[in-house]
């Protein structure tokens, strides 16, 4: 586990997070910069850096990162629709080195983002 990784010390407990839902593999947290009603971070709990790293060396996996989105907003009611963003590199956007899924709905979001 890479030490100075904000979402491994959340995996490993040492950082608090307001967690949703937990998977054997998997963990969804509520942002604590939410954009929408609801925005929760899912993520594999071993470190990867993103999306590429993760689909190359356990493609199950980020499968199963996206099944997990999917039941959390089914337990978030977001039968409306959501959107899910997985921010890659700076010019994604990407502020945190570990894959995650925005998971984010509530409200009407528009398109494109700003
Ligand atoms: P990124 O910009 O890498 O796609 O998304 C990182 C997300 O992590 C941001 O939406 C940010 O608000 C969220 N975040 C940053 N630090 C923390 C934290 O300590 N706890 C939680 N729950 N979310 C965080
Ligand atoms: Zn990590």
């Amino acid at each position: 586990m890479p030490e100075d990784c904000l979402f491994c010390r959340i995996v490993a407990g040492d950082v608090p997070a307001t967690v949703v839902r937990a998977g054997e593999r998997t963990l969804a947290f509520r942002d604590v910069n939410p954009q929408a009603p609801s925005h929760v971070l899912v993520i594999p709990k071993e470190h990867y850096d993103d999306l590429g790293a993760l689909a190359t060396a356990d493609p199950q996996l980020l499968g199963e990162v996206f099944a997990e989105t999917a039941a959390v907003a089914a337990e978030e009611r977001l039968g409306d629709g959501y959107r899910t963003v997985v921010n890659t590199g700076r010019h994604g956007g990407q502020t945190v080195s570990h894959l995650h899924v925005h998971l984010l709905g509530g409200r009407p979001l528009t398109w494109p983002p700003g």
